[in-house]
């Protein structure tokens, strides 16, 4: 096996929107267009319902729905795509940031009416940081929306992106006549009855041709010569070197559930997205081309079945060749592990594979060796960088409710925060444990799971924090950080891995204790050095 063709025909990538701008319906249709499903309908949708009947049953049924759409992968033309899936709601959000620091690249889905929401301004913020490549399609276009040129706009500012369009629509909603095609020089009719069918598309390299009128009329011809004369003045070439940077962005748009320009928009995709890229570790720069094998954990899933303990690792090969039955270190505990039944995902199925290339993930079975963020390699003692917490939003005191169970307990909440439902601290004070979500649903998912899967039961008891900062002193030993300490001393804790955080009770409390003591730096990440 060739492990430089392998490299180059992997795009690993994350789609992310707003709930509801049609990420589950662009994700079926692009996985058709790899032959990987059969129909449409075979993705689910990992939104959170509102008013389901129980919110247990519905946080149980998006959990079976995410390890099943976890990582979609599928081949088209000569390249193997792996989607990695991001849950939508704000209460899942840092699962989502997570997921982002495996991916090489993203497409962010736009709904062509509202525009651009909340979550999609947060998520695209990690990215813009993270200097992650980003295509841009706005979706629904078959209804009516906001003017392109308006939109194009708002996502510049709104998003902070500059970009530049790849497609442009021709008429809108009722009016809908189709997409021209700038990157392949094509027009696309629409027909609304063309679902889940490729429609070819009738090529145009000249956007003057009189026979574009006797197509879309004279008048709607008209008006996109004027729209695409505005675009060449507006908006900069592409450049595929910078938008690999991550300082250009280009745009397409379509109906993901009329299957309209997403061809387009794979085909494009495929053409420009990064392959398997370099990672930074505390030690050096990792690149995909190795020949010895290096990933990391980004995503740890428990079993569905409370029977069975075994927990699912979600690895992502950053470089060499990962094999079934070899022994690999995990760096942090200093001990050689071997799988015996990795399983690599096909489309909505998974299945065990003896090797696995850069860009892919393998799902390996776990007792309890893993967390979020460690690192496997075939000796070599280094750690990748970029798996952040963020600070929690919501805080709460956890008590035990069964004192017969403690063990259980410290088990369950041990395995629930590796796996990264949500953050323990534990006061210095008086050992006191609090946990931290970003979403008020954790704690629910966290009581439920306790129960369900470890025979504990807990208790919550409001606590007034706003914030957890991780405290970096400059110097542990000048008078400073010993008054900070000596003042702070009630709020003051461990997160899991012994780190010191400061949990603040409000924003003006940051402010302050930030003026007070400059010397000791307050961080909103877990990893800030
Ligand atoms: P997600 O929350 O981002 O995964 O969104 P979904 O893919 O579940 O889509 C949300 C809703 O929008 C569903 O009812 C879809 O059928 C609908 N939808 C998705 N794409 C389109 C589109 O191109 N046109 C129209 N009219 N509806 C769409």
């Amino acid at each position: 096996m060739n492990l430089l063709q392998e490299i180059k025909r992997r795009r690993t990538f994350g789609i992310i929107s707003h709930p509801d701008a049609g990420k589950t319906t662009l994700t079926e249709k692009l996985l058709l267009f790899g032959g990987a499903i059969q129909e449409a309908g075979a993705v689910k949708s990992n939104k959170i319902k509102k008013g389901a009947t129980s919110d247990f049953m519905e946080i149980e049924r998006q959990r079976g729905i995410s390890v099943a759409t976890s990582v979609l992968a599928f081949n088209y033309k000569d390249k193997k795509i792996n989607i990695l899936d991001t849950p939508g709601h704000k209460d899942f959000a840092e699962d989502t940031f997570r997921t982002l620091t495996a991916v090489d690249s993203v497409i962010v889905v736009i709904d062509v009416a509202k525009g651009v929401e909340e979550q999609t301004e947060k998520l695209v913020e990690v990215c813009r940081m993270r200097k992650i490549p980003m295509i841009v399609f706005i979706n629904k276009l078959d209804r009516e929306g906001k003017d392109a040129f308006d939109l194009l706009d708002e996502v510049e500012q709104k998003l902070g992106l500059r970009v530049v369009p790849l497609s442009f629509p021709i008429g809108m909603g009722y009016d809908f006549k189709g997409i021209y095609n700038i990157w392949g020089k094509k027009l696309n009719l629409f027909s609304p009855d063309s679902k889940q069918k490729v429609s070819a598309g009738i090529e145009f390299t000249d956007i003057d041709d009189p026979a574009l009128e006797d197509v879309i009329g004279k008048e709607a011809a008209e008006r996109l010569r004027e729209e695409l004369e505005l675009v060449r003045e507006v908006y900069p070439d592409f450049d595929k070197e910078a938008y690999l940077k991550g300082d250009l962005q280009p745009v397409f748009f379509g109906s993901a559930l009329n299957n309209f320009g997403v061809k387009e928009l794979l085909d494009c995709f495929i053409e420009i997205a990064p392959t398997p890229q370099p990672k930074m570790s505390d030690k050096r720069l990792v690149d995909s081309k190795e020949k010895n094998f290096t990933g990391f954990v980004f995503k740890i899933h428990a079993n569905m079945d409370p029977k069975h303990r075994d927990r699912l690792a979600f690895v992502k090969i950053v470089s060499g060749v990962f094999k079934r039955n070899t022994n690999y270190l995990h760096v942090k505990l200093g001990k050689k592990l071997k799988f015996s039944s990795p399983n690599a995902f096909f489309a909505e199925k998974k299945e065990i594979v003896e090797e696995s290339f850069p860009g892919d993930i393998v799902g390996l079975h776990d007792t309890g060796n893993f967390k979020i963020g460690d690192t496997l390699t075939e000796g070599e003692i280094l750690e990748f960088k970029g798996v952040p917490s963020f600070s929690p939003e919501h805080f709460r005191y956890v008590n035990n409710a069964d004192p017969m169970k403690s063990k259980q307990l410290s088990k369950g909440l041990d395995q629930l925060m590796d796996e990264g439902v949500a953050q323990l601290f534990t006061l210095d004070l008086n050992g006191r444990k609090v946990i931290g979500t970003v979403g008020a649903l954790q704690f629910e998912v966290i009581q439920y799971r306790l129960e369900h899967e470890y025979g504990a039961k807990c208790s919550y008891e409001n606590v007034n924090i706003h914030k957890a900062c991780w405290v970096d002193p400059e110097d542990e030993y000048n008078e400073e950080f010993k008054e900070f300490k000596r003042v702070k001393q009630r709020y003051l804790a461990k997160d899991k891995k012994g780190q010191l955080v400061f949990l603040a009770d409000s924003a003006f409390t940051v402010q302050m204790t930030q003026q007070k003591y400059p010397t000791v730096k307050l961080h909103f990440v877990s990893e800030y050095k």
